[in-house]
């Protein structure tokens, strides 16, 4: 049964049965002017050598111009004999003209322009097809030569009248559908096939007048001018299949049934009768001339699905199905050019602001579910609006001013919906484009206007503002100079004593990214780790940062100076960027470093997937001999999973715990559990943010063993802590580690 499916599949694909997409229809359709122009360009080539050899040859126009008035073969003279000759040549030559500009003008963005140029051709064709077609009725000597009088044949003239008729209606065609492009701004399928398809119509009837006529006149020149015609159809017209065997078999039996029918002359009959051996090959002729036919068209089919395809990916998400940045920005950018339209509308950036909670819950493959939801939701909510993802869980839409915080409003409490147990939020950043500003600027400003919103959980649109503006600035300043600020050795470490609880010596430092701009001075990471981290270039800061950490290390061992451990951080994004691993053994085999002296902070918050490329490297970094300090421990969302997937040597309470320290009274004992739990699972602890001396009395008894807080130091150059050290302001322990 199956294999009967399958097989009537393939005929009816075979046979073109199936529905195309619109843009393979389109493409099909393209591909179908595409060879109109080549077919039109042959005509007007053809046609115009036409005209001059009737010109030229032995007893043709030239002599009959000069005849005088009374001759005997009965033309006047002049413009009767051309148009006696040359009517046909002429409405060639101006229809294919008129239709290889409208072919080469199919997709020109200029619709004004190109309604001036067809119509230019239109007007040409009509004119011309209206004059031959009145002239005709009046009787004159335009259809036939004298010897073959148009009364006794009906069909032949009939077929010719057909022919003008058929020009006129193209050349209205052309002109109709350049005004429809130029109002709807866009190329219309129906008066595109009903172009081509007249034009097919006027190829075949052209043919049969020609061919018919030779047929039943007693000195036969052009009998196969049908065939030449049938195959010139085929060429520029390429359909479905099954319209293509309807069309060729239709044609061909037509004409067919007419020639054996046709009582012949005593001449013709001579040499034309029809042979059943005729019958075979006209036969073959049709079918191989369909095979042709069908052929091209499952080639064009194949590009087409192709092209789809690449279009596709070039346009779309893959994974939502929404129009992707770039399709975004460059149909933004346009509409951001027509007057009037940037003050009307505004950009969105929306943000799913715990998705990361529903990855981590529900795994990948739920989350990708999710954003689909997500997609849907974003698209149903602004119908008349661009919409895109951006990535990750990040939308994008430009939509009407008007009544978009209602729709927010809606849409975060369908978003909350998706996930009863999570319940996922959007926070949404608002901008309002100025007219012909670049599009991805724009939608960059209503991002960082979401990013202002951060974990509020009260606020969930806001909209750019002038103050934002200096924000945003800044984070442009820091994306276009990173490169710039590492080489100049802008970007350097600070480093902040880490102390024994016991008594208070230096057992390490940890290294702090800082950016002393010449313009700007000193900048502080927030002012540009987050930046970095969103465009994925944080891990050209933190090589730098090893460089020069290690820099340090090595002037120390060579100058004999005093010497501590050293914390450095990573950032998340620097392991999908980067091996880590790799570049950290390379910098520090460079300077000769003992592993022992560096240690690796790697966040909580980024250690959610014990399967991921991160952990992997974590491994590897504890294989290689380097110390993994836990940083931010409590934090995040995943803390006791981390603790138990992964092997780290030192926990790094984080500052949040001491917040409240004497105003909460839970803050002592939980402080006092994690300290414990960590002796129990073999770690170290070091307590950050210790600011008083009533919390480091309470830690040392907690027995937290390492402290680090602006009660022992802020972050300081490594020249300041030197020379600290050597004041005596910081005693280094003998036990490092
Ligand atoms: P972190 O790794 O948790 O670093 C500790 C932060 O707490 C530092 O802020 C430090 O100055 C601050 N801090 C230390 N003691 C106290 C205290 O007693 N009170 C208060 N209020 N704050 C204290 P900083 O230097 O501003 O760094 C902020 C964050 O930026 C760091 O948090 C780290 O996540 C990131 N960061 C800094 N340097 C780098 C770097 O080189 N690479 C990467 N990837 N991230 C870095
Ligand atoms: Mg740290
Ligand atoms: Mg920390």
């Amino acid at each position: 049964m199956d294999t009967v499916k399958k097989g009537l599949r393939s005929i009816a694909k075979f046979l073109g049965l199936n529905r195309n997409s619109k843009y393979v229809n389109h493409y099909l359709m393209e591909a179908n002017v595409r060879s109109m122009v080549y077919m039109t360009a042959v005509i007007v080539i053809l046609e115009v050598w036409l005209i001059i050899y009737q010109h030229v040859k032995a007893d043709g126009l030239i002599y009959l111009y000069n005849l005088p008035v009374d001759d005997p073969k009965h033309y006047d003279p002049g413009f009767d004999a051309f148009f006696l000759f040359c009517s046909n040549f002429v409405l060639f030559l101006l229809v294919g003209a008129n239709l290889f500009v409208f072919g080469l003008t199919y997709r020109m963005k200029d619709t004004r322009k190109r309604l001036i140029i067809n119509l230019v051709f239109s007007v040409l064709a009509f004119t011309w097809s209206w004059f031959i077609f009145y002239e005709a009725k009046l009787g004159t000597l335009i259809w036939d030569a004298p010897e073959v009088a148009i009364k006794s044949n009906s069909l032949k003239s009939g077929l010719a009248v057909t022919l003008y008729i058929v020009a006129m209606f193209i050349s209205i065609s052309v002109a109709a559908e350049s005004v429809v492009v130029l109002i709807r701004k866009k190329t219309s399928s129906y008066f595109t096939m009903a172009i081509i398809v007249l034009f097919a119509l006027m190829c075949l009837a052209f043919g049969f007048k020609i061919s018919y006529g030779d047929y039943i006149s007693s000195k036969p020149k052009q009998m196969i001018c049908f065939f030449t015609m049938a195959i010139y159809v085929v060429c520029l017209l390429i359909w479905r299949p099954f319209i293509s065997v309807l069309m060729n078999v239709a044609i061909f039996v037509g004409f067919w049934q007419l020639l054996s029918n046709v009582p012949l002359r005593e001449s013709t009959a001579a040499v034309f009768t029809l042979k059943d051996g005729d019958f075979v090959n006209y036969t073959t002729f049709v079918i191989s001339l369909t095979m042709v036919a069908i052929s091209i068209y499952h080639q064009r089919l194949n590009e087409a699905t192709k092209d789809e395809e690449l279009e596709f990916l070039a346009d779309y998400d893959e994974l939502t199905g929404l129009h992707n940045a770039s399709y975004f920005a460059r149909t933004v950018d346009e509409l951001l050019k027509v007057p009037g339209v940037g003050e009307k509308n505004i950009i969105l950036f929306i943000n799913v602001s715990n998705f990361k909670t529903i990855n981590d819950q529900h795994g990948f493959v739920a989350g990708n579910v999710f954003l689909k939801e997500v997609g849907k939701l974003v698209d149903e909510s602004f119908p008349k609006s661009v919409t895109c993802r951006q990535g990750d869980d990040h939308y994008i839409v430009f939509t009407p001013f008007d009544g978009f915080d209602e729709i927010i409003k809606n849409l975060n409490e369908k978003v909350k919906e998706l996930d009863k147990e999570i319940v996922p939020e959007i926070k949404v950043g608002g901008y309002r484009p100025k007219a012909s500003e670049d599009s991805r600027h724009a939608a960059d400003k209503a991002r960082y206007a979401c990013h202002t919103i951060g974990q509020n959980l009260t606020v969930h649109y806001r909209e750019y503002d002038d103050k934002m503006d200096q924000g945003y600035h800044l984070m442009q300043y820091v994306i276009h100079n990173i490169d710039k600020a590492i080489e100049q050795g802008w970007i350097r470490p600070f480093y902040q004593p880490v102390v024994w609880s016991k008594d208070k010596k230096l057992c390490g430092v940890e290294a702090l990214a800082r950016w002393v701009d010449p313009e700007r001075g000193l900048l502080p990471p927030y002012a540009f780790i987050g930046t970095l981290e969103q465009t994925k270039l944080i891990h050209k800061l933190d090589t730098c940062i090893v460089e020069r950490v290690c820099q340090d290390i090595r002037n120390c061992l060579d100058n004999n100076l005093p010497l501590v451990s050293v914390s450095l951080n990573f950032s998340r994004i620097d392991f999908e960027v980067m091996d880590v691993v790799e570049v950290l053994e390379e910098i520090v085999a460079k300077y000769r470093i003992p592993k022992e002296l560096l240690h690796v902070e790697i966040t909580e918050s980024a250690l959610s997937d014990s399967e991921s490329v991160l952990a992997k490297s974590v491994r590897a970094l504890k294989e290689r001999g380097y110390r993994l300090w836990l940083d931010d421990f409590g934090s995040g969302y995943s803390s006791l999973n981390v603790l138990k997937d992964y092997d780290f040597d030192v926990l790094k309470i984080d500052m949040k715990f001491l917040s409240g320290f004497s105003t909460r009274p839970k803050a002592k004992p939980l402080i006092a559990a994690v300290v414990a739990m960590a002796e129990k699972l073999g770690m170290h602890t070091v307590c950050e943010g210790v600011e008083t001396d009533e919390q480091r009395e309470f830690l040392k008894t907690a027995e937290c063993e390492r402290l680090q807080g602006y009660l022992f130091g802020k972050p300081i150059p490594f020249e300041d802590l030197q020379d600290r050290i050597n004041k005596g302001e910081f005693t280094v322990s003998d036990t490092l580690s």
